[in-house]
């Protein structure tokens, strides 16, 4: 770790790869071949483009991407996508919305300003500590796609199987564990993740989608909000946030070339989140997991001690010894560790040595 860093288990924006941001710092004067920084040349200029199009190869390659799937970049995060997903294929219809937690809900919320929106399934009820079988959906038939949140980033819930949707388009949210282990993208007819969690700089989102959709498209959406004008013109229909294309890039040749892919990083992924779920299991007594053993996802950890006042003297003693961002959301309270991609196995290690003690000298 570079001198002066800390753990940083921030829910988001949150942990970068160390190599990417010393890349970025080494081009941030001259970008190699551009003469100037990144951020002062033109998004229509060959360096620009070689950029763009390496994020999106390194993308291809990562999810085996088929040909019939377009990549876009969009702004405003993943939170406009909620809204950009209902103008472009709700559109005054019907679709289905499985609420698995805080963002599920948040994506209903803003899909229910352009039609139907069928709670398919909610979790509310057990206070979200679970993600449903696909038994338990209640699909409507007339639904125009399906949408999911496969990693609720406040609750930490994870499905790591697809809900079975037979033939509707399946969506999905997936900001905060994508790319953090392999999928079967012919699965999803639309996938997006805003990028502060998993792949960059907070404020642009991914989204990768299937073309026969966009056929669905209505006439007259504003054009950034319109998924058709942002595949023909491969995100480029106005300035796009070059900067944090950039980084996205850097970050994915990162997954793909120094990490190795996606069972790679699921393997690393998977030893991360035991670590810390070990602790919590074996002080089962102090440390309350929220979620349920099952669904505990590998990307959120959320728990709470036997007291605001220990929580409160937990956070201060790990920020003291440099693991940073373990406070809960807001909305939720308790502890929180987000051990996103760039996480490494040395900072869970070092938190569950941290929690172990902590028992110890307050159990
Ligand atoms: C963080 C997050 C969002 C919102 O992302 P923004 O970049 O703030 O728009 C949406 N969904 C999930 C699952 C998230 O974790």
């Amino acid at each position: 770790m570079l001198p002066g860093r800390v753990f940083n288990f921030s829910a988001g924006p949150s942990v970068l790869p160390e190599p990417v941001l010393q890349k970025a710092q080494e081009e941030l004067l001259v970008y190699p071949g551009a003469g100037a920084s990144i951020m002062e040349i033109s998004h229509r200029s060959k360096v620009f483009e070689k950029i763009l199009e390496s994020a999106k190869d390194s993308l291809r390659k990562l999810l085996n991407l088929p040909r019939n799937y377009s990549i876009i970049f969009t702004p405003g995060g993943a939170t406009l996508q909620f809204s950009m997903i209902a103008m472009n294929f709700l559109n005054g219809g019907k679709a289905d919305y499985i609420n698995t937690g805080s963002w599920a809900s948040k994506a209903m919320g803003e899909a229910k300003k352009h039609g139907e929106v069928v709670e398919v399934w909610s979790g509310k009820g057990e206070n979200y500590r679970r993600i449903p079988k696909s038994e338990e959906l209640r699909l409507s038939p007339d639904a125009k796609y399906v949408h999911f949140t496969s990693n609720e980033t406040i609750q930490g819930i994870e499905f790591f199987e697809e809900p079975e949707v037979g033939d509707k388009p399946l969506f999905c949210d997936a900001s905060s564990d994508f790319l953090s282990r392999p999928i079967d993208i012919t699965k999803y007819a639309l996938i997006y993740a805003g990028a502060q969690k998993n792949i960059g700089p907070s404020g642009t989102a991914v989204v990768i989608i299937r073309e026969d959709l966009l056929e669905r498209v209505p006439n007259g959406l504003p054009s950034l909000l319109d998924y058709k004008v942002m595949v023909e013109n491969n995100s480029l229909y106005n300035t796009p946030s070059t900067w944090n294309i950039y980084i996205i890039s850097l970050v994915l040749d990162w997954v793909l070339n120094s990490v190795g892919g996606l069972e790679k990083i699921e393997e690393i992924n998977k030893k991360k989140a035991q670590v810390i779920y070990d602790v919590i299991d074996k002080y089962s007594e102090f440390y309350l997991g929220h979620a349920e053993k099952t669904s505990r996802s590998r990307m959120n950890i959320t728990f709470r001690l036997p007291s605001e006042s220990l929580e409160k003297e937990f956070l201060e003693k790990a920020t003291a010894e440099g693991l940073h961002g373990l406070k809960g959301h807001r909305s939720v309270g308790g502890c929180r560790a987000s051990i996103y991609n760039a996480m490494p196995y040395e900072g869970c290690l070092a938190l569950s040595k941290f929690m172990e003690d902590f028992v110890k000298s307050h159990g």
